[in-house]
């Protein structure tokens, strides 16, 4: 019986939403918040889906505990994907969002609109000790603003105009984001496999 899990983020509103995915299956739920000795993993892989394995691996290895790992970032079908698993550091290792967002314009000068089409993605990974590890995936379309909206959200949200609700995902709500998010699609398919583990009795 597996009665914890670990997730691999130090992000508050990240574990906040984990925690409430796992409340029905009454586990235990620690983050790296727990374990402030454990050292900065390097995101050395070339996809969301291997750097969330790379990250739910190497803390399973240490804690030998189930560990659960995302990553998540922009596509931008315009500039061949990027910034894509760069998308915290696109403009330098300070991840700043503002001059993030300032470079993504510049690159999309002159892009007419309907060439200025993007996704959110997020990968989530999760790794039980002696199975292989399981990944799942949500995507939430839209596109590129010519310039920002809203104040809510983060990161490149100010950009990203959502598909079918007429706004930029700065200006939807956290509740209307939960509902249409990336992480939301892939938090929904990972419960239904925490699901058929717990039937399986593996949890
Ligand atoms: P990470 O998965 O926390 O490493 O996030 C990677 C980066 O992708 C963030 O720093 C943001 O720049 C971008 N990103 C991921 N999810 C979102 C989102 O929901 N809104 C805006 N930007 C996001």
């Amino acid at each position: 019986m597996m009665r914890e899990v670990v997730i691999a983020t130090k992000n508050k509103g990240k574990a906040l939403e984990f925690e409430q995915m796992f409340q029905p299956f009454q586990i235990q739920v620690k983050t790296l918040l727990d374990l402030p000795e454990f050292p900065e993993i390097e995101e050395t892989g070339a996809t969301f889906e291997e750097n969330a394995i790379i990250k739910a691996e190497s803390v399973m290895k240490e804690t030998k505990a189930m560990v659960m790992a995302d990553d998540s970032g922009l596509v931008i079908d315009a500039l061949d994907g990027r910034p894509g698993v760069y998308s915290a550091r696109y403009a330098g290792p300070e991840k700043d969002d503002e001059a993030n967002i300032q470079k993504v314009l510049r690159e999309l000068e002159g892009v007419p609109l309907s060439k200025r089409t993007a996704r959110f993605y997020c990968a989530l990974a999760l790794a039980i000790p002696g199975r292989e590890t399981i990944t799942v995936n949500g995507t939430c379309e839209g596109f590129i603003t010519f310039e920002k909206k809203g104040a809510n959200g983060f990161g490149y949200d100010p950009i990203f105009f959502v598909q079918g609700y007429g706004r930029t995902m700065a200006e939807l709500l956290p509740n209307e984001k939960n509902k249409i998010s990336h992480r939301a699609e892939a938090l929904a398919k990972m419960r239904t496999i925490l699901e058929q583990l717990e039937r399986e009795s593996v949890l």
